[in-house]
């Protein structure tokens, strides 16, 4: 049975130290002594919580790499974390195996006029696909590919999504962008009513509805 404690603080070391995070990457390899020796996850442990903590850290660039490299360190945090704490490894797969539906994005609330970024879209792949790809390579103990972000990012089956996806959103009639900056004022009818806006991606993935949380459109 793979060590997957072991190999998840394996994992996160590796990618701060390619993020220059040397200081976690020394505690991580001191944590992983720790492991060797006396099977002590206290250390690790007490890397989480405080100011300044592992869970600060911010990893990843506002770019599509950097959102999934962020989100993978992420989902390896919260599976060394839990697995120190003396969790389930079934019990935690459990618990991340949910991917969301949700993509949020721009709307005006004066003429309606909506618009999702390349960066919404690729936030909701990444959320969408990312923890059933995180499960299926833990359970084909092949959890170290989880750092071949490019890899995932252009694996099959989220290529296919993220084409259905973008001619789906052009047929709910909400513009896509790749100018990500804010529009703090609609480039159609000039109000300043422009909010964050969420919709959902229906079971079937063929068809996306407002969120019922949304702010009013006049
Ligand atoms: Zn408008």
């Amino acid at each position: 049975m793979t060590d997957y404690y072991k190999q998840s603080l394996e994992l996160l070391r590796t990618i701060l130290l390619e993020n220059h995070y040397d200081f976690w990457a020394n505690w991580l390899s001191e944590d992983i002594e720790k492991w060797d020796k006396n099977r002590d996850t206290e250390h690790h442990i007490r890397a989480y919580g405080g100011m300044g903590s592992f869970n600060d850290i911010v990893i990843g660039n506002q770019d599509i790499v950097g959102l999934w490299q962020g989100a993978v360190f992420g989902q390896l945090q919260s599976l060394a974390y839990s697995l120190a704490k003396g969790e389930n490894l079934n019990t935690i797969i459990e618990r991340i195996g949910v991917n969301s539906t949700q993509i949020s994005g721009w709307r005006c609330q004066n003429c309606a006029t909506a618009r999702l970024t390349n960066l919404d879209i690729e936030r909701f792949l990444r959320d969408n696909t990312l923890p059933q790809i995180f499960i299926k390579l833990i359970k084909d103990n092949q959890l170290a590919d989880i750092l071949n972000i490019e890899s995932i990012i252009n694996n099959s089956e989220v290529q296919q999504k993220r084409v259905a996806l973008e001619k789906l959103i052009t047929e709910t009639n909400i513009e896509i962008s790749s100018d990500t900056t804010w529009l703090w004022s609609c480039p159609k009818c000039g109000s300043n009513e422009t909010c964050t806006y969420r919709w959902n991606l229906l079971e079937n993935g063929t068809t996306l509805i407002e969120a019922s949380d949304n702010l009013p459109i006049k």
